[in-house]
């Protein structure tokens, strides 16, 4: 069966070790139990610990990955409108390493713009299920951040222009080039506070004071 359209992606780990050659043993074992064609128990896409994609099903072919095979034009995330990506390792033991976490987030920053996908989630989000354990898990909202940044608003831009003008800033292509989250707080803050067109001046303060009581809930103030 095809997937058409699909909306999500969802995240699992295997429970094994994280090498390229037990992603190829995965695939292996699992076609001797199942048969070459088969889609049970299998992934689109699996990660190595050395930073490897394993291109394992074809991206428009419905596997079993997630446990719920629901509808493709469903809201929920299930095996008919999601692309599965397996991170080899333990991630309820071990933490991602940064050489696997970056090969991910570049294969699903390529996936979110092909088929513009809606939402990423965790196996556990679907299913009663540790997978993909808690140190993948909490690192989602990362992939999130990364792949869904929205671009400059207007009033962002000029924030950037003016910064610029006045020296607070050295590369203007750099930072409108990038979206927000790419700027660290102290170039937000400084910006932000010096700024004085006075239409944005109340939403300059909602934000200011935004930033700053995230700050002070960090260092427990
Ligand atoms: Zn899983």
């Amino acid at each position: 069966m095809v997937i058409l359209n699909p909306q999500f992606i969802i995240i699992h780990h295997s429970v094994t070790d994280g090498s390229y050659q037990t992603g190829l043993n995965i695939i292996k074992r699992q076609e001797q139990n199942f048969g070459k064609n088969s889609v049970t128990n299998s992934y689109h896409f699996m990660l190595t610990i050395e930073g490897h994609i394993i291109s394992w099903k074809p991206e428009n072919l419905m596997i079993g990955h997630c446990g719920v095979d629901g509808y493709s034009y469903s809201n929920e995330p299930c095996n008919a409108n999601s692309l599965g990506i397996c991170f080899l390792g333990n991630f309820e033991k071990e933490n991602v390493p940064e050489i696997q976490f970056r090969a991910g987030l570049m294969l699903i920053k390529g996936l979110v713009k092909k088929y513009n996908i809606k939402d990423i989630v965790g196996h556990r989000d679907v299913i009663n299920t540790e997978c993909p354990g808690q140190n993948l898990y909490k690192r989602i909202p990362e992939i999130k951040k990364e792949v869904f940044k929205m671009p400059l608003e207007k009033w962002e831009e000029e924030v950037i222009k003016n910064a610029f003008n006045k020296g607070w800033i050295k590369d203007l292509d750099i930072h409108l080039s990038k979206a927000k989250e790419s700027f660290t707080r102290a170039e937000v803050l400084a910006v932000l506070m010096n700024y004085n067109n006075s239409n944005d001046k109340v939403m300059i303060k909602k934000i200011v004071k935004e930033i700053l009581l995230e700050i002070l809930k960090e260092i427990g103030e």
